[in-house]
């Protein structure tokens, strides 16, 4: 069995649908059981999200708009894919009840002047609503018999509104009945990806991004031989192509690789998505629809060994470096678990931590919009240490950037991290902070924005990682 998940850009266009209708076709003709997952149309998701903030901030007219825009935009498709009129009209039913219910929550949201984390899911679930019953309707028409089903009936989470996390133990049993006898039945199940409910049917959203996740939650619940992801690259490259031109596609990585890249800023794939999948051993694999025979990236448990100790280059933006410093803290028991303990009441996560050698500072990084909340936070648990000198000021870096230098031969391989500030060093690049994860899989480094892309550049050139053919040419050739 596999999982088919596609994201918006798979589902952007008529022509991209066809795309996957043809994708869909092929798999389940090469596999019976085929689970399909699917993200809003691109840009969807953005268009809900802006409008209902809109709406809390007194304007009507982004959702007024946003209505005829999103109503256009899903029956261009269903215009050139669906010819039976049956299927047309019901079709254009169900996204009119759809964009009403958009209209009436922005109603109420502007005329509350409040957008509640709660409130802001149910109204960016509703892509993925219209989503996957124009992808069955499309698939249809193409032969395969699929059939939409809400993931809010199936994906249980807890009530973490914008970031829910899925209850495994309650999800599984219902995905398990509702899914297996559609595929018993024959029918392709195309599931709203990102979208769930809580056990009392409130509706949540997994995070930006989600509907990887959902796919490997589905994936792992059905023990499926594979989750693949279509996207708009062929895979998961050595770097984010849009800033290293000559990356290239990363034939293997591990499940630890892959969770470290995703975690620091590789959109290609959700952070949390590799979680079910390590938890059931089931291979992840990324594609691209616009190229489904071109390369693409596996992601398992023990890939193959290669010849670099590197694999890519991420870069993960909009961060703030944290600083808690005094010549006063040195030998003072317990400061650092204070700071950790201040910024975690405020339910801000720590992307890095940076080892200082010396003991008169801490920092942190966090992203930037968090900062006003941490150090406000900070400043009243240390109140006594400001006000008796033993610290001396708390204060935060912004526009920075953590490049994360990612492998997992980066163990025990010597020399990785001179190469790494060797690079930056000969650009002129400073390196404010650095870290290495516990693991040793990762390099975290903070630099300026405004150095970011070169950074990245520089250290994708220092390892050659665009010869990955003869990087990942079997080790033992080498013997
Ligand atoms: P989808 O809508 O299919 O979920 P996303 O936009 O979420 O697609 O993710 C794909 C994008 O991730 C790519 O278009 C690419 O620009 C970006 N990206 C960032 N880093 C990487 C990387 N290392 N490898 C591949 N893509 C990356
Ligand atoms: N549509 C959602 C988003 O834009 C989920 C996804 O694309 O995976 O974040
Ligand atoms: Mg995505």
């Amino acid at each position: 069995m596999r999982i088919l998940k596609f994201g918006g850009t798979s589902v952007g266009s008529a022509e991209a649908f066809a795309r996957v209708a043809g994708i869909v076709a092929r798999a389940k003709e090469e596999d019976g059981n085929v689970v399909v997952v699917t993200s809003a149309m691109s840009g969807v998701t953005d268009t809900l999200i802006n409008a209902a903030k809109a709406a809390a901030a007194g304007d009507e007219t982004p959702y007024r708009d946003a209505r005829n825009e999103l109503l256009v935009k899903h029956q261009i498709v269903a215009g050139q894919l669906i010819e039976d009129g049956v299927e047309r009209a019901a079709l254009g039913r169900l996204l009119d009840e759809k964009l009403r219910e958009f209209e009436r929550l922005c109603q109420s949201i502007y005329v509350l002047g409040e957008l509640t984390p709660r409130g802001l899911d149910v109204v960016s679930s509703l892509g993925e609503q219209m989503a996957a019953p124009l992808l069955a309707a499309v698939l249809r028409h193409h032969g395969v018999d699929a059939e939409a089903v809400d993931a809010r009936e199936i994906i249980v989470t807890d009530d973490t509104f914008g970031a829910a996390n899925p209850i495994l133990e309650e999800t599984c049993p219902r995905v398990e009945q509702h899914l297996r006898s559609l595929l018993e039945a024959g029918k392709v199940p195309v599931v709203t990806g990102f979208i769930a409910a809580t056990r009392d049917g409130i509706t949540t959203t997994l995070g930006r991004g989600g509907s990887d996740y959902s796919a490997a939650i589905l994936g792992a619940c059905l023990g499926a031989d594979e989750v693949q992801i279509w996207t708009d690259v062929n895979g998961i490259l050595t770097a984010d192509p849009r800033i290293v031109p000559n990356a290239r596609t990363l034939p293997e990585l591990s499940y630890v690789e892959a969770a470290e890249l995703a975690y620091f800023g590789a959109k290609v794939l959700h952070p949390k998505t590799i979680l079910p999948a390590i938890e059931r051993n089931i291979p992840i694999r990324v594609l691209n629809t616009f190229d489904p025979d071109g390369p693409n990236t596996r992601i398992v448990k023990e890939p193959a060994p290669v010849r670099t100790p590197v694999k890519a280059i991420t870069a993960i933006r909009n961060l703030a470096l944290i600083t808690v410093e005094g010549r006063g803290m040195m030998g003072v028991p317990g400061i650092a678990a204070r700071t950790f303990s201040a910024v975690a009441r405020t339910g801000v996560s720590v992307l890095m931590i940076s080892q200082a050698s010396s003991e008169q500072s801490i920092c942190f990084v966090i992203p930037a919009k968090d900062v006003p909340r941490v150090v406000e936070s900070l400043n009243e648990e240390l109140e006594r240490e400001l006000r008796r000198g033993f610290i001396d000021h708390i204060w935060s870096l912004d526009d920075i950037v953590i490049i994360a230098v990612v492998g997992q031969a980066m163990r025990g391989t010597p020399g990785i991290a001179a190469r790494v500030f060797g690079a930056l060093g000969e650009a002129s690049i400073n390196v404010i902070a650095i870290a290495q994860g516990s693991s040793e899989v990762n390099i975290s480094l903070v630099v300026a924005t405004t150095q970011a892309d070169e950074a990245v550049r520089r250290i994708h050139d220092a390892f050659e990682l665009h010869r990955v053919e003869e990087l990942w040419a079997p080790a033992m050739a080498e013997a």
